[in-house]
């Protein structure tokens, strides 16, 4: 095996003084630009609407909204307001927080078709009012169950995913 030429650092030349340390906090302040269709998506949520865009080619109507049809290829620009309910297309019960520590109730992650848009055309969000333990989650939420978005209060929406609180199971 080759060897490196060097001397390796120890903990005590770093805390020590035996060689230089800086330190220093990072502050990295960006802006992202979300592009046209999608900032008018997410500017509808102020005003407590979905908005989907149709394809003149393939008059598939579309959520998230694009700029063109991956299918066509054509640019798209008729906009379509689509409800605030939908169906559940999948779901899954999560006990696990993102830092991977542990849930009492479970978040409900789940991708849900939006009425007025085609067949299959979903946006990812959670569920919510569909019970604590997993018998009552188990016995309200079905793929296909029919759900209604819940809208934080208006002065509370800043044209973000998170103006909806969480879908809810209706009927
Ligand atoms: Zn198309």
């Amino acid at each position: 095996m080759k060897e490196f030429r060097g001397t390796s650092l120890t903990d005590l030349a770093l805390s020590g003084g035996g060689v230089l340390v800086t330190s220093w906090a990072v502050k990295a302040d960006y802006h992202w630009d979300a592009g046209a269709a999608m900032s008018r998506y997410l500017d509808g949520f102020r005003d407590g609407k979905i908005w989907g865009v149709r394809c003149p080619e393939c008059r598939r109507t579309m959520v998230p909204p694009r700029g063109f049809c991956e299918l066509c290829f054509r640019p798209i620009d008729q906009w379509v307001e689509l409800q605030d309910t939908g169906r559940i297309n999948t779901f899954s019960i999560s006990y696990v927080n993102w830092d991977a520590s542990r849930r009492r109730t479970p978040e409900i992650p789940a991708v849900i078709e939006i009425d007025g848009a085609s067949p299959g055309m979903s946006i990812l969000h959670k569920m919510g009012e569909a019970g604590d333990t997993l018998e009552e989650i188990q016995a309200r939420l079905r793929l296909g169950t029919p759900v209604q978005a819940v809208w934080k209060p208006r002065e509370s929406r800043e044209g973000s995913i998170t103006d909806i609180e969480y879908f809810r199971p209706i009927g």
